[in-house]
């Protein structure tokens, strides 16, 4: 979903600028909530050429991996078949968008269609730079502290995706491998906006970083669209925050795809109910949402916990898919707990909400440190590591929970953030000059 709502709110943009889209998508899907939102966008954008990569099947002896990282697998090694679907569109091609996951296979279907090129890369300017200076960085990275990144910050080793310094983990070997090939790409795409990650993209746009780098074009935040999105029909969350005072809520939501172990998910449990504050906190007990998953809070969070919950009144706890764009636009939550995946970054952003960030893997701690050092609207625990590194208790989560809700420099940070953002992708505002400038290439080169 981290990969897939970007795509969809940059094809309805391209819509709402009159381009004429084709969206392809892998057939067949992973999760519920993925074929939701593509058959919900899909009746929404019925002016969008809708066609399917039929994924040539899953290697044998992968029983037991995670079924995103299969159908990942599974979509890099069907991507040939782009090229029949490319070149028979009509009217042909102007241009050309796919995810920062599959340059080294899409790379040779792109070039032989000869149209423009771009990645979307579905994190911060920051991360770009990581990833592009990645190849020259790997070796000295394992045997140094950290890396700089311009503009940002020093990235401590500490903060660098995990699989990364691993030799032999399948992403360093990707990173590594699709990295130097962005020099062939027309340009990358970012879920940014200039004002947030102006020193950043001005380093990567002069070539500081990397020789013959293609244009980096920040067109964020992206915005979360009423047309399509809202998986969620009952809306019992919002009924819930309805009733509460406004700012008075922790909304509680690690990703799409984060499944704590039970003995942390008590804590959380334990450290909203000391931190004193109302709290809405969505929590996943599976990775993959499918519909015959649907095991009892109860079995989880213990008996004790939930009856606390319930005659405290202090909070709702939900299992199902939430509309977090809906969550976050309402009155009533003053905060938000987050691991700080980067679409949930940008849209705490576009909603003006403070985040108490837990990164829990991936880019989510140089995420993180983008909420505390770009714009200020936030803070997180270094010290509580990575996902299952350690157990973090319910007092610390208590205590932390404690500084965000009661600190109104947070507050005003966001409200300001939320403002900047606002004004980026409005007319004449940075992120939309750019997209503009965009469509008047792809146009000139028709
Ligand atoms: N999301 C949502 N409801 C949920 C969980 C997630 O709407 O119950 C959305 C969230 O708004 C965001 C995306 O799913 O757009 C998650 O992307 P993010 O980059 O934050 O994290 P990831 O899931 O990739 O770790
Ligand atoms: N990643 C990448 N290129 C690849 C594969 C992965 O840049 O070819 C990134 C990915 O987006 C994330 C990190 O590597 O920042 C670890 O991947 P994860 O499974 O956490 O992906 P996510 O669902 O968070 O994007």
């Amino acid at each position: 979903m981290g990969h897939l709502t970007p795509f969809l709110r940059l094809a309805a943009m391209l819509c709402h600028h009159h381009c004429h889209v084709t969206l392809i998508t892998p057939k067949p899907t992973v999760s519920n909530a993925e074929s939701m939102l593509l058959s919900k966008f899909f009746s929404a954008f019925p002016q969008v050429n809708q066609l399917n990569l039929h994924l040539l099947p899953s290697s044998s002896g992968t029983a037991n991996a995670d079924p995103f990282f299969l159908q990942f697998d599974a979509i890099r090694r069907s991507c040939h078949l782009l090229h029949p679907l490319l070149s028979s569109l009509s009217p042909p091609l102007a241009s050309f968008v796919y995810d920062m996951t599959l340059i080294s296979p899409v790379l040779p279907v792109a070039t032989a269609i000869g149209v423009p090129h771009y990645i979307l890369f579905t994190s911060s300017a920051s991360m770009f730079c990581f990833f592009s200076c990645f190849p020259n960085a790997a070796e000295s990275i394992c045997d140094s502290d950290g890396f700089d990144i311009p503009g940002f910050s020093y990235v401590s080793k500490s903060w660098i995706p995990p699989q990364l310094l691993d030799i032999n983990a399948i992403f360093r070997k990707l990173f590594l491998e699709d990295s130097p090939k962005v020099t062939k790409l027309d340009g990358v795409f970012l879920n940014t906006f200039e004002e947030v990650e102006s020193k950043t993209l001005k380093a990567l746009n002069a070539g500081e970083l990397v020789k013959d780098l293609p244009p980096v074009h920040a067109l964020g935040p992206f915005v979360p669209c009423y047309e399509f999105e809202g998986l969620c029909e009952t809306g019992e969350p919002l009924k819930w925050l309805d009733e509460q005072p406004d700012g008075s809520v922790l909304y509680v939501c690690f990703g799409s795809r984060t499944a704590l172990e039970s003995n942390q998910i008590r804590e959380i449990g334990d450290g909203l109910l000391r931190s004193g504050f109302r709290f809405l906190w969505v929590m996943k007990g599976n990775k993959v949402d499918t519909e015959d998953e649907e095991k009892r809070l109860e079995g989880v969070l213990g008996i004790e916990l939930v009856e606390k919950i319930i005659k405290e009144n202090k909070g709702m706890v939900v299992k199902e898919w939430v509309d977090q764009r809906q969550i976050l636009d309402h009155s009533a939550v003053g905060g938000f707990f987050s691991h700080c995946g980067w679409n949930s970054v940008m849209e705490a952003a576009f909603y003006g909400v403070p985040i108490l960030g837990w990164p829990l893997a991936g880019d989510q701690k140089i995420n993180a440190e983008f909420v505390v050092s770009n714009g200020g609207f936030g803070t997180w625990k270094k010290d509580w590591g990575w996902e299952g590194e350690r157990l973090v208790r319910g007092e610390e989560i208590g205590d932390a929970i404690k500084e965000l809700m009661s600190n109104e420099s947070f507050f005003a940070k966001a409200e300001q953030v939320k403002m900047v953002a606002r004004k980026a992708i409005s007319i004449g505002g940075s992120s939309e000059i750019n997209l503009h400038k965009l469509i008047e290439e792809w146009k000139k080169s028709q």
